[in-house]
């Protein structure tokens, strides 16, 4: 019997978007490398507003973006300028910095709904130059039983035998798993994972997971069973444990407050650390963290 864990998503808000924080969570502050992660929405934006988020830094981590409904620019410091949509993913590495805004592509209003995630790096990269990607065609893969199928878009690592071209620095996957009836999945028992619900009612290995929770599979399992009595989609997060302890504050992941307070140091004052984002929306400021002392 799988030992499996329900967690519940916090309520939280960002810009005028509402999202519901899946990680850090308290039982795990991360799920492989996957450090972060906000479902946001769905929300239907009336015409003339839109989700903006304005131009903020980030070190230590990639960025990885990925859509339900609607589409959100994507500019950086780099000069990337990328507009995504559903199915496909956008991922930046920040390396030692990187700063970029994520703006609606009109003010026509409609439907928001995606994840946005963080993966820690680990030191081998974490200090290294920044990059954008953007990945339009991700491998697919069908997966079907006598009672069931699924379909699956692998947008970073390995899963069911195909492989994303995007950047990875640690052993972890992401995919998003459109099913019907019971399917049987395959994990690698090296990683952890997270089983997301997105849509629709999902029981795993026998066990219903309620709308806004989700599942901790820890390693050791080779495969479980995901049943589903009508269309519904789940978003698996997994990998390797992340064995380096983190430091999180704002927008930026390190290993110690110094690293943090220098971060923000640095973004306060314009250094070139975190570039400028060709943005029409202003910077955003915050007031240092607590323990900031010069
Ligand atoms: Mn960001």
């Amino acid at each position: 019997m799988t030992e499996l864990e329900l967690l519940t998503a916090r309520a939280s808000q960002v810009g005028s978007l509402p999202v519901a924080r899946v990680l850090p969570s308290r039982p795990h502050r991360t799920v492989g490398a996957w450090c972060f992660a906000d479902l946001m929405g769905p929300v239907d934006l009336p015409a003339g507003e839109g989700a903006d988020v304005a131009p903020h830094p980030h070190c230590g981590l990639q960025t990885v973006t990925w859509l339900f409904a609607g589409e959100i620019l994507h500019r950086d410091s780099l000069g990337s300028e990328q507009v995504i949509r559903p199915g496909q993913c956008n991922l930046m590495t920040a390396g030692h910095g990187v700063a970029h805004s994520e703006e609606s592509v009109s003010r026509a209003g409609g439907r928001v709904h995606g994840i946005q995630l963080w993966a820690a790096q680990p030191s081998a990269t974490r200090d290294g130059g920044a990059e954008f990607e953007h990945h339009a065609d991700l491998p697919r893969v069908s997966l079907s039983g006598p009672r069931g199928k699924a379909e699956a878009t692998v947008f970073v690592g390995g899963f069911a035998g195909v492989e994303s071209p995007a950047r990875r620095d640690w052993e972890i996957v992401g995919a998003e798993v459109q099913l019907r009836g019971s399917v049987d999945i395959p994990l690698v028992a090296t990683h952890e994972r997270l089983v997301v619900v997105i849509d629709g009612s999902v029981a795993v290995d026998g066990t219903a997971i309620a709308p806004g929770a989700h599942a901790y599979l820890p390693p050791g399992l080779d495969g479980a069973t995901l049943e589903a009595a009508d269309d519904a989609r789940v978003v698996l997060l997994g990998g390797v444990p992340f064995p380096e302890e983190l430091t999180m504050w704002w927008n930026f992941v390190a290993r110690s407050r110094e690293e943090i307070g220098e971060a923000w140091q640095q973004w306060s004052e314009g250094d070139s650390r975190f570039p400028s984002v060709a943005s029409p929306l202003p910077r955003t400021e915050v007031a240092p963290p607590a323990w900031f002392s010069g």
